[in-house]
């Protein structure tokens, strides 16, 4: 089995660790750089982006995530996207940079803070429950990026080798087929 870690700086962790358990791996939560020692995968879950930044930058854990990418694989969910892309619109210069996509945050505008809709996800599901909150969206993304998934014609979720996002909260559902995928690509990837 692999050993998967979640970032429980803030968000939602508990919930993508019961996701990650029932699809068969090994939960941790990771809150000091020590805990990213022997894992196999990463998860960067919903909350707020620039709070999570704060947090990771006054634990270490910004840098050791940074090395910790160059071989292992990481699912970023909403806050989790934007801490991976590589541009960030009306911000200057990435987070992590992990992933080569354009992203802009709180995308689906005020009035609708929050919203579910069925999605169809590539290698997931043709009926998956995307439930966006404050969600951003992905406005472009490069040439080694495949696109898994849309909704009303924005990019909501790809996947760039070793790295798998989304902007909705698949930990909110109950439905673990998007964390069985992710469990899969550290299979490979170990
Ligand atoms: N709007 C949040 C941000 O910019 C993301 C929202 C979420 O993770 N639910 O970080």
């Amino acid at each position: 089995t692999v050993k998967i870690g979640v970032l429980a700086l803030q968000g939602a962790v508990s919930e993508h660790m019961d996701a990650l358990t029932d699809s068969g791996a090994q939960a941790v939560a990771v809150k000091h750089i020590d805990e990213l020692n022997d894992l196999d995968g990463l998860v960067l879950p919903g909350g707020e982006s620039t709070t999570m930044r704060r947090l990771m930058d006054r634990t270490g854990l910004f840098e050791a995530i940074k090395s910790f990418a160059a071989s292992k694989a990481i699912f970023g969910t909403c806050a989790g996207l934007i801490l991976m892309a590589q541009k960030i619109e009306g911000r200057q210069g990435p987070h992590l940079g992990l992933l080569d996509i354009d992203v802009k945050r709180n995308a689906f505008g005020r009035q609708v803070d929050s919203f579910e809709a069925q999605l169809k996800i590539e290698h997931v599901a043709d009926d998956f429950d995307g439930v966006f909150i404050r969600a951003p969206y992905i406005k472009s993304v490069g040439p080694d990026v495949e696109i898994l998934s849309t909704y009303d014609g924005h990019i909501v979720a790809c996947r760039q080798e070793h790295f798998l996002t989304c902007a909705f909260h698949p930990e909110l559902t109950g439905d673990t087929r998007f964390h069985r995928y992710f469990v899969h690509l550290v299979m490979e990837n170990k």
